[in-house]
């Protein structure tokens, strides 16, 4: 048995969801009530595409205008009361080879599944920042639990603009001087409790509309070029650190590292049982770039994608409905 950075043997699961949305939570409801044993990986409380939305008043039995977080909590209770474990880390590699898949989270952490459902979402960012890639590693990061530490009293700038950013911020600010948050808008998308809470720590300067020009240094990060939307000014701020945590609008897939056939634009390929190219791994909502992006359709893809994960696993000759 393979053992993990952490040094724990992986746990095995019959089913790993990679994405905590309206697709993998649900599918974790089907899952978990079917009585397999499941696992959602996901990156932080209000992440991803629903986590973010503010207001949603079309999600069938849920009226509103509800947060789209408070939406997915609901969801996400369902999954649990059923005996869904979900688990905060962002993935970051897989193993799809052979009948037992291999997750690996960011922290060092690897979990074993029989099946996995990818329901990630397409958040993910297009373009780099300049000088992003030739000083990562050397001052610039991904990840909060990982590198943190390494700043202990230094001043770091963290890119960021919504709760998973805040989340990973809250963490770095533990250990460095300083941060400074660069929001790209005029707004966090996280919970209102969440951004006066994060405001309020000694350590921690928010600068809304400030965007990232350039990321500076010689063998190791010196700085950041950053333009302040407000006064126009371009500024050079000396930290030693930067911590990126943005989003965008591309299917977050680069865990799955071209295992599975997809599309020119990284959209996954599945068959109309949500199956991949790869036997055992099934993918749902929006990192299919189903050209209807909403949380029912989402939440529908998930319902497919665990029925089929229940006929894989059981052997079953065809999908069956739960009643
Ligand atoms: C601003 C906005 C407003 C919207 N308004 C509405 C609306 O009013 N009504 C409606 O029906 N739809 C709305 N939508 C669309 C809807 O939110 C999406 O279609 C839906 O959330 C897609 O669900 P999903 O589960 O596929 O992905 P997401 O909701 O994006 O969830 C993705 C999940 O994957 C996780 N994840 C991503 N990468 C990793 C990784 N590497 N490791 C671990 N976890 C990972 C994230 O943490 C998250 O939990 C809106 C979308 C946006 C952006």
């Amino acid at each position: 048995m393979e053992v993990s950075l952490s040094g724990q043997s992986p746990k095995l699961y019959d089913v790993i969801i990679i994405g905590g949305g309206p697709a993998g939570s649900s599918a974790a409801i089907y899952t978990a009530r079917a009585g397999l044993k499941t696992l959602v990986l996901y990156r932080a409380e209000s992440d991803g595409a629903l986590g973010v939305t503010q207001k949603i008043e079309n999600y069938p039995g849920v009226p509103g205008p509800i947060s789209g977080y408070e939406l997915l909590k609901i969801m996400r209770e369902q999954a649990k009361s059923f005996g869904a474990e979900f688990v905060r880390g962002k993935v970051i590699a897989t193993d799809l080879k052979g009948e037992i898949k291999r997750v690996y989270t960011i922290d060092g952490k690897t979990f074993e599944g029989k099946a996995i459902i990818v329901a990630s979402g397409a958040m993910e960012r297009k373009n780099k920042f300049k000088g992003e890639e030739e000083f990562l590693g050397r001052g610039v990061s991904y990840c909060g639990v990982c590198d943190a530490a390494f700043f202990k009293g230094q001043e770091v700038a963290v890119v960021g603009d919504d709760d998973y950013g805040v989340e990973e911020a809250e963490f770095i600010a533990r250990f460095a001087s300083k941060v400074y948050f660069l929001c790209p808008g005029s707004k966090i998308r996280a919970p209102e409790k969440v951004i006066e809470e994060f405001s309020k720590k000694e350590n921690v300067e928010i600068l809304y509309r400030h965007r990232v020009l350039e990321i500076v240094g010689d063998k190791v990060v010196k700085g950041v070029r950053v333009k302040d939307g407000n006064t126009k000014e371009e500024k050079l701020l000396n930290v030693e650190g930067v911590f990126i945590f943005l989003g965008g609008n591309k299917p977050s897939v680069d865990f799955l590292m071209g295992q599975v056939e997809m599309t020119e634009g990284d959209c996954i390929v599945v068959d109309e049982e949500m199956m991949t190219s790869v036997p055992g791994v099934f993918a749902a909502g929006d990192v299919l770039c189903n050209n209807i992006k909403q949380a029912v359709i989402a939440a529908a893809d998930g319902c497919k994608a665990a029925l089929a994960v229940d006929k894989y696993i059981n052997k079953k000759k065809k999908i069956t409905s739960q009643w």
